[in-house]
């Protein structure tokens, strides 16, 4: 009998998660086939399914097999796979953590070693691969090639969840954008990837780390974790007030970095006006489609700003982001930043109170997992 597994599938029509069982793929001599014990809900997951950036003629998409924040156990693995990607014994039941795209490994980003711009990088849609393959269902497929780490054995799959996105897309944005000792960082949005971006450069030695969101929550649980500074928009309603407020926080220099982590044209617009003469603006937000932003490019150009655009990330950073969650466990809350966990059969629970713009939304809510 084949084994058979539940998967999410996102429907665009009456806007819901569906259940479906689908067979669990048998692994080819290179692969590995992941029973997936955790998977967090990504704010672009709720980009995704909000429809930002669509219109009423869009095209109906999908059904979609989505979920990306994950972890899991191996559950079968190919005659040819005998370690991780750090040479270390793997068997079948070990705990482990994984890129969720596949660098091709042949094309021309590839042999550069840019394995996060591999255009071939995609998991196959649902369309094309009918198995359970996916974050939100219970097993996730590895093609060939694959990268693969031994999940570190003093955290749980729920603060391993996010290491899977969330702040390996923020330390890969760092690394490119390089905060250096003593440079103020404005953070945007203190979601859990501002969280994450509050640590990283408070350890990668900022100066001021100032964050700004508007929820005060959030922004007590940055100031827990590296945050110098907070705003709340809600208190400093004006764009140009804010702008003000750092370059006077910043004694009129202006912030070193701007990360952007919120995704929405406003915002950018705003940040790129935080920056000092030729500092830096790394924009990692902007997930949905048609987000314009209006900026004069001679400001750009006058005040030498230099914009960095990121997505994905190469694959070295995950056990990297692993040391760092064990080694400040005891010195940022890092590792509890979820704070709601849903039954897989609950998604549409979960996606409703998770989604910060809904109806539903559950403001309590910091990381919300599924756990299939
Ligand atoms: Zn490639
Ligand atoms: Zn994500």
């Amino acid at each position: 009998m084949t084994e058979s597994g539940l998967t999410g599938l996102w429907y665009d029509k009456p806007k819901k998660w569906e259940l479906v069982e689908l067979p669990v793929y048998k692994p080819d001599d290179d692969e590995i086939v992941i029973r997936v014990t955790a998977t967090g809900i990504c704010g672009s997951d709720l980009h995704v399914t909000r429809g930002d950036g669509r219109d009423k003629n869009s095209p109906e998409r999908g059904p979609l097999a989505m979920g990306h924040e994950m972890t899991g156990i191996v559950h079968s693995m190919g005659k040819k796979v005998k370690t991780d990607s750090l040479k270390k014994p793997l068997k079948e039941g070990d705990r482990v953590i994984f890129p969720f795209f596949f660098p091709c490994m042949s094309c021309y980003n590839c042999i550069k070693g840019e394995f996060g711009a591999c255009k071939y990088r995609s998991r196959i849609p649902y369309q094309d691969f009918k198995y359970c393959n996916s974050g939100f269902s219970q097993y996730y497929v590895l093609r060939s090639p694959h990268f693969i780490f031994h999940s570190p054995k003093s955290l749980n799959d729920e603060s391993l969840v996010s290491l899977n996105c969330a702040l390996a897309q923020v330390v890969e944005a760092f690394n490119f954008g390089k905060v250096n000792f003593g440079d103020n960082v404005v953070i945007q949005g203190a979601g859990a990837l501002g969280i994450y971006a509050t640590a990283v450069a408070r350890s990668m030695g900022a100066n001021e780390v100032i964050v700004i969101d508007g929820h005060d929550s959030r922004l007590k649980l940055a100031e827990k974790c590296g945050a110098s500074k907070t705003i709340n928009i809600s208190e400093i309603q004006s764009s140009d007030e804010r702008i003000e407020y750092i370059y006077d926080y910043t004694n009129g220099i202006g912030a070193d970095i701007v990360i952007e982590l919120v995704g929405f044209p406003a915002v950018v617009e705003e940040g790129l006006k935080m920056v000092r003469m030729r500092g830096k603006y790394l924009e990692i937000g902007s997930i949905a489609p048609n987000s314009f932003i209006n900026v004069d490019t001679n400001f750009l150009v006058s005040n030498q700003i230099r914009m960095m655009n990121f997505q994905h990330y190469d694959p070295w950073i995950l056990p990297k982001c692993a040391d760092f969650l064990e080694r400040t466990k005891s010195e940022y809350p890092l590792t509890s930043l979820v704070s709601h966990k849903f039954k897989l059969e609950d998604i549409n629970e979960a996606f409703q109170k998770s989604d910060w713009l809904g109806e539903h939304a559950d403001k309590s809510i910091t990381r919300a997992v599924i756990l299939p």
